[in-house]
Formats: structure tokens, C-alpha cells, sequence
């Protein structure tokens, strides 16, 4: 993942690695070169000129060290690291089953996704139940009823007459036994407004712990965009980044939680079940500095 990247950002370091001095035009040229290698990674702009920004003010000529290489590095690590925002836990309900709702735009993988959560947190102890809630697509919630079956998941259709069924989400989550309930809602092609009034709503009925939404890591910045769409309409409260293995130059991971203000919380890694993983700052920063 974000191999691509990682060789680019290689180069920029390169003639930084015997100098013993470090000017302040060294720097300058540094950061130019940066900059363009973040835009061409489709990185969004805002998110390459906040960091590089940052950068400026960091960095400072240096005389007699010995590695100005070892110093660019770990000064854009923690910058870097900074701007992909800090990996918290999913909040869970101390009182009874946990809600999460996941959405996202069709084909974006949010189905893949909520059996792949279901999945870790089921490794994690949890019982889980995942829960269809698509009513304009009834394949989707077979191949969710499939994907249960496959991994030792429980599974509930909460679609009726072609409708989202709230009383009876209601109704299992009050006598359910499980530890979490894993809602698949609809998605749409582009973000439309029905789609975005039908999260608000179960958001507003159900009270989830969180409204998690699954974005294409390999639409690259495009993908920031999406997100902050979703964000200002509903109440999202993480990212899911499903695709990341597709996201070679890092222009999703780094311009999502920037650009859109929630963060990435887990990341999707392929397309087996077991390919997802919480998404951890450091360690992303780690990998695209190679
Ligand atoms: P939905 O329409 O959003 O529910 O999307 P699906 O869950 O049906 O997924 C769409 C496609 O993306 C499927 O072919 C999945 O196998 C694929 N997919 C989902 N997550 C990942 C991932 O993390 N990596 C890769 N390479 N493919 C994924």
C-alpha cells in the first residue's frame, strides 16, 4: 500500500542524505519539490499546502548535523502524521447492543465492508449481527445474508414493503442478546439528497454510536470530497477507507480526515474478509515516508 508514494517521497530525501549542512534554499527546494509530488499523488490542495506550510515554519537551516536527511524526515513524519488525525476506538453502548450504520455511495464497498467490520469485531469477542437496510437493492442484502453465513455472522433483514423498518430495528435491538448490530443502509450512485435524509432519519430514530461511512479510496482526492458532501448533511462520525490497497500514491488517505473533518477509523485492504484493519496515523505516515 501507498508504494507508489513512498518511492516518490524516496526521491525527494535523496539528496539530503550526506550533506552536513542544511540552507535555508535547501529547504525551500525541498518543499517545492514536495509540494508537486503531493499534488501529482492527488493529494487535495488544501491538505499539500496546510502541510507544506507547516513544514515552512518547522523547519530551520541547520549547521553540523549529522543527517539533515534523519531531520526532514522525522519533521515531516510528525507533521504528516498530525494532519492524518489520531486512531480512536469505536464507542460501544454500555447499556445494550451497539449500533453502527455504515454508508456510502454504491460500489464504494460499503457491503464487502460491513461484513468485514462484523468480522473483526467477531474476532474481537464481539457477537454480531449484520443488518440489511437497503431497500432499492435487494441483491445487496442477499449477498450481505451470504457474506453472514460465510463467517459465522448472524444476519437480520430490516427491509419491509420496500422500506427501511425502524420499529422492528428498534424492537430487535431492545431484546437482542448480541453485542453489535451492523445496519448496511442505502447508497447511491452520486451523493443525492433522499440518500442523505434517510441516514439523518435513522440517525435521529436509532441513535446509532456511529454513522460510519465507507468511501473508494481509489476515486484519490475525490473520494475527501465525498466525505466532506456526507459530512455536512449527516452526522458522520468516522471513515471507513475501503480500497486502500488501490490507493498507491496516498490520495485518499491523506486528504480525507483534512479535507472532511472526520476521521479515518479502519481501512479496507483487499478483498478477502480478513483484508481490514484500523487505520493508525503512525503507522501510515511510517509507510508512505518507506
Ligand atoms: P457496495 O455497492 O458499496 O456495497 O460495494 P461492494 O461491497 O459490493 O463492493 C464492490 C467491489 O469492491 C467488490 O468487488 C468488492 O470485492 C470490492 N472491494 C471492497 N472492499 C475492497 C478492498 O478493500 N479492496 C479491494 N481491492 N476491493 C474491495
Amino acid at each position: 500500500m501507498f508504494e507508489g508514494l513512498a518511492k516518490r517521497i524516496q526521491n525527494v530525501f535523496a539528496p539530503f542524505g550526506s550533506k552536513g549542512l542544511l540552507k535555508q534554499e535547501d529547504i525551500d527546494q525541498f518543499l517545492k519539490d514536495l509540494r508537486w509530488l503531493l499534488i501529482e499523488a492527488d493529494v487535495s490542495l488544501p491538505v499539500v499546502n496546510e502541510l507544506v506550510e507547516r513544514l515552512r515554519e518547522k523547519l530551520k537551516p541547520q549547521t553540523g548535523i549529522v543527517s539533515p536527511q534523519d531531520y526532514l524526515l522525522k519533521t515531516v513524519y510528525e507533521e504528516l502524521t498530525a494532519l492524518l488525525g489520531s486512531y480512536r476506538p469505536l464507542k460501544v453502548n454500555p447499556r445494550g447492543i451497539s449500533l453502527y450504520v455504515l454508508a456510502g455511495l454504491q460500489g464504494s464497498g460499503k457491503t464487502t465492508t460491513a461484513a468485514k467490520l462484523g468480522y473483526f469485531l467477531k474476532r474481537n469477542g464481539k457477537s454480531v449481527v449484520l443488518g440489511a437496510a437497503d431497500p432499492y437493492r435487494p441483491a445487496g442484502a442477499e449477498q450481505l445474508r451470504v457474506l453472514a453465513s460465510e463467517n459465522g455472522l448472524y444476519f437480520e433483514s430490516f427491509v419491509e414493503n420496500g422500506k427501511v423498518d425502524i420499529a422492528k430495528i428498534q424492537s430487535f435491538m431492545k431484546k437482542s442478546l448480541h453485542d453489535v448490530l451492523i445496519l448496511d443502509t442505502a447508497g447511491r450512485l452520486h451523493v443525492e439528497t433522499d440518500m442523505l435524509q434517510e441516514l439523518s432519519m435513522i440517525n435521529k430514530q436509532l441513535n446509532p454510536q456511529e454513522v460510519l461511512l465507507v468511501v473508494d479510496a481509489m476515486l484519490g482526492q475525490e473520494a475527501a470530497n465525498i466525505a466532506k458532501s456526507f459530512k455536512e448533511a449527516a452526522p458522520v462520525s468516522g471513515v471507513i477507507l475501503a480500497k486502500a490497497d488501490g490507493d498507491e500514491l496516498g490520495g485518499a488517505a491523506l486528504s480525507v480526515a483534512y479535507v472532511s473533518g472526520v476521521p479515518i477509523l479502519f481501512m479496507g485492504t483487499g478483498e478477502h474478509i480478513r483484508d481490514f484493519e484500523p487505520f493508525d496515523p503512525n503507522e501510515t505516515a511510517a509507510m508512505i515516508l518507506g
